[in-house]
Formats: structure tokens, sequence, C-alpha cells
């Protein structure tokens, strides 16, 4: 269930100008794999986000994930493969404020079309693999802020995605949450999920097996590391 991206552009259009955000990427990254993507702002990291995560199409290339071309989906088809297969975790957490974090991480499966009494059961042994079986009740306001993330950790993992993409998650968090929260990525990935994180934190990067940097929308380096910190 890889991910393997050919020579992937985009182009922006601002007035008469063209933007490359990305200039022809290629990249495979395996099942399994614990991947951190760096680069200054403006580099293409969001972009590239965007198009991993089913959230956006590639201007060109080709991006075939679990052997299926995504390049060329209709909206329908990308929303499908985005909701089956990629968990995502945000800077800002991106909780809903008037509702528990037992509610906040259910509420995938409302879409999902599953019925309440498994959508509770199921949200609650996923808070407790988080740690946060004690904090169901609690709205968002009444959370840390790495007890947020663990919420919206577990959201991501509600659908059991076999990918989670992960957005600067320690962005917002004190270095002890940081660390926390890079151990439950870090301990997912044990488990066989592939993480992929954007950072432009290199104690953060750290803690993947593998570091791809880009700049200027092209990848500048990518390395295995020996040992990651985790
Ligand atoms: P980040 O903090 O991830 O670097 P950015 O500020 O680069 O975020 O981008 C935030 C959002 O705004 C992204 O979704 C990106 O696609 C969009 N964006 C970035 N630059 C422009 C631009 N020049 N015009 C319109 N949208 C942009
Ligand atoms: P990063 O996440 O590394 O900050 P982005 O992917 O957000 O980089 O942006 C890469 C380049 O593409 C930047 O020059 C940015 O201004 C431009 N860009 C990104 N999104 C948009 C957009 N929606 N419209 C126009 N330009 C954009």
């Amino acid at each position: 269930m890889g991910i393997m991206l050919k020579e992937i552009t985009k182009c922006y259009k601002i007035g008469e100008e063209t933007v490359a955000a990305l200039a022809g990427i290629s990249l495979t990254i395996e099942t399994g794999e614990f991947v951190a993507i760096m680069g200054p702002s403006g580099s293409g990291k969001s972009t590239m986000m965007n198009i991993l995560g089913c959230l956006d199409r590639p201007s060109s290339g080709s991006y075939l994930l679990a052997d299926q071309e995504v390049a060329t989906m209709n909206d329908d088809e990308l929303a499908k493969t985005r909701n089956k297969r990629i968990g995502f975790v945000f800077q800002n957490f991106n909780l809903l404020s008037r509702v528990s974090a037992w509610e906040n991480v259910a509420l995938p499966l409302v879409y999902a079309r599953v019925a309440e009494k498994e959508r509770l059961n199921r949200a609650a042994a996923i808070l407790d693999s988080v740690g946060l079986s004690a904090r169901k009740q609690h709205m968002p306001n009444e959370l840390s802020g790495g007890q947020r993330q663990r919420v919206a950790i577990a959201r991501a993992l509600i659908n059991d995605p076999s990918i989670i993409m992960a957005d600067e998650p320690t962005g917002n968090l004190d270095s002890r949450s940081s660390v926390d929260i890079m151990r439950i990525f870090g301990n997912l990935n044990e488990q066989g999920k592939t993480i992929i994180l954007v950072t432009h934190e290199p104690d953060i990067a750290q803690y993947a097996k593998r570091v791809i940097t880009v700049r200027d929308g092209l990848i500048l380096s990518d390395e295995i590391k020996e040992q990651s910190a985790c």
C-alpha cells in the first residue's frame, strides 16, 4: 500500500504569473515508513501534503496510492480514497469546540454511518489507547494542548487508516507535550502505520526514520536515518 509520486508538478496562476509550488517531485514511500518533510516557508510542503493527502490534485504527473492513480480522480473518488486511507492531524487540532472529546473522536463515524453505540464504543477504545480515557467527557477547552492533540490523533485513527499525515503537529505545544505526541506517532508507526510529518523543526524531524528536505518545489535531500529518536 505504498505511495509513488512521479514528476508531480503543481502550478498556481496569480494574475498573469504562474508559480510552480511543486516543480517535478518523484518519490516513493513504502508502507510502514515514518517520513518527515522539512523545508523553509514557501518551499512547497503544504502543497505536497495537500496532494499526498488527496485534498488536491497535481497539475501534472502521476500519484499512485495503493496502486490506484490519484492524479486523475474526480472529487468523489478523491474524497473516498482520502476517507478510507488517510488520517489527518493539524497544528491547531481542529476540534469542534462545543462537543466532548469523545464525540469529536466519534464524529467521522457518523459520516461512515456507523450506529451510535458502536461509534461511542470505538471512540472510547481509541481514546483509551492514547491515554485519555479519564478525559472522554471533557470539552476541548478543558484540556491541555497536548491532550487536545491526543484527541485529534484519536479522531485521525477512528477509521483505521493506513496513513497518518501530520502538519506541524507540535507547532502549538510545549516541548514536553511535543515529545509525548512524537512518541505516540512512533508507537503508531511500530504498529505498522505509515506516518508522514511536515515540520520545520529539526528536533521534531528527528523522530522520523527518513527526512526529506524540499526547497523551491523540489526535493533537495532524502535521507534514511540509522536510528530515530523514538
Ligand atoms: P504554512 O504555514 O503551512 O507554510 P502557508 O502560509 O504556506 O502555510 O499556506 C497556508 C495556506 O494558504 C495553504 O493552504 C496554501 O495553499 C495557501 N497559500 C499559500 N500561499 C498562497 C498564495 N500566494 N495565494 C493563495 N493561497 C496561498
Ligand atoms: P510551504 O508549506 O512550504 O510554506 P506552500 O506549499 O504553502 O509552501 O507554498 C509553495 C509556493 O506556492 C509558495 O510560493 C506559495 O506562495 C505558493 N502557493 C501555495 N498555495 C497557493 C495557492 N493556493 N495559490 C497561489 N499560490 C500558492
